[in-house]
């Protein structure tokens, strides 16, 4: 298949891309390098990718209708599918500017189901997110709830995104399935959530805020698990002729506190927190947990990774990143060294 992949250079993305290349699809990447983190951790994301001659990068915004155009004519001929995972991704900083999560995450979504309309692509894989489930949500978190009440304009902006998708397939007929991810982790995980920062700053002897009492919980998802799910929603829609609409929760299963994870993070960088209590934040979820009863049965979804040897690798694999840094620094720690699967072979 020639596959159409928005957000290619960031955190899932990239994760995707190299495993649709690596079982012979053809993968157009597009992306803006939004500066929510540094370029240079965008362009390490893809540095195997590349390497490959399956793999090819249009460099622009969802926002600008002229530049989805060049990645669909870049593509050079018809694409089978469009997976729209490109966002402003994050609850804390959409609290800040709800207009700029709007522009991109709301209007680059109209603008990317607009694109696949013109050019007759009529199969979309879209990332929604755990955030959707709000105030009228108890966990664990099915499908079929109502998700009526977002606690956080991020949150608001996904759940447009499933509304605009069902109205792109009622009126269309365009096959979509928007996928809910609970709080994606592993290698390249974005630097602004929890596992990634609270690594540095351990591994670095600095202090970590913790926010709440510590007895907030997340679903955590190990990246492959989740590419294991995005990859089972491309091939269910891509066998079908007639467009369904669909959703589905995508995550780890298990619940971890805060705390609890705090604690996985310490041992395995052999290190104790200093940690700073501070007051809940506005728009956090107390609690996140998927059920994935449905995701299993149509799409054998299965997730296999378990939080503390996930945690582990995640660590090992930062270590070995960040030798150099954590050098410089005169920081010893104590973990096996990681070998990324960039590194092998
Ligand atoms: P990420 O920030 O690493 O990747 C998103 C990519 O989109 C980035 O590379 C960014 O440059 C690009 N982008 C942003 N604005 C753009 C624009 N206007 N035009 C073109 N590209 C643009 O984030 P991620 O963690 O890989 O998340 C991918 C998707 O999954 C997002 O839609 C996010 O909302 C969703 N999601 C992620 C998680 C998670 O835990 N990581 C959980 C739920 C949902």
């Amino acid at each position: 298949m020639k596959i159409l992949v928005t957000g290619a250079a960031g955190f899932i993305g990239s994760h995707l891309a190299e495993r649709l290349c690596g079982r012979g699809d053809q993968v157009v990447g597009f992306d803006n390098f939004d500066g929510f983190y540094p370029r240079a951790v965008k362009e390490r994301n893809l540095s195997l990718l590349r390497r490959s001659d399956s793999f090819s990068l249009v460099e622009g915004d969802l926002t600008a209708p002229g530049d989805l155009a060049r990645a669909f004519t870049a593509a050079g001929g018809k694409v089978d599918m469009v997976v729209h995972l490109a966002a402003l991704a994050g609850v804390r900083p959409s609290l800040a500017q709800p207009q700029r999560y709007a522009d991109v995450n709301v209007t680059g979504t109209l603008n990317v189901f607009e694109a696949c309309r013109k050019r007759g692509v009529h199969k979309v894989v879209f990332a929604s997110s755990s955030s959707v489930y709000g105030a009228d949500s108890t966990v664990p978190f099915k499908e079929s709830d109502p998700c009526a009440r977002p606690l956080s304009p991020y949150a608001a902006t996904k759940k447009a995104g499933e509304l605009l998708a069902y109205s792109e397939h009622h009126v269309h007929g365009t096959g979509i399935t928007c996928l809910r991810f609970f709080t994606v982790y592993g290698p390249r995980q974005r630097p602004d959530l929890a596992i990634a920062k609270f690594t540095r700053l351990m591994a670095m002897g600095k202090q970590i805020e913790l926010f709440g009492d510590g007895e907030t919980s997340r679903d955590y998802t190990w990246i492959d698990d989740i590419v294991d799910g995005v990859v089972a929603s491309i091939d269910q829609i891509s066998r079908e002729s007639t467009g369904r609409y669909r959703i589905y929760n995508l995550g780890g299963c298990k619940t971890t506190t805060l705390k609890g994870l705090v604690d996985l993070i310490s041992s395995a960088l052999g290190k104790e927190p200093r940690i700073a209590w501070k007051a809940e934040q506005a728009g956090d979820m107390k609690h996140t947990h998927a059920d994935v009863a449905l995701a299993t049965e149509q799409l054998g979804y299965a997730p296999k990774m378990n939080i503390s040897q996930g945690i582990d690798q995640y660590v090992r694999w930062w270590c070995a990143q960040h030798a150099a840094e954590l050098k410089e620094q005169g920081i010893r720690i104590d973990t096996l060294p990681y070998r990324s699967p960039e590194l092998v072979g």
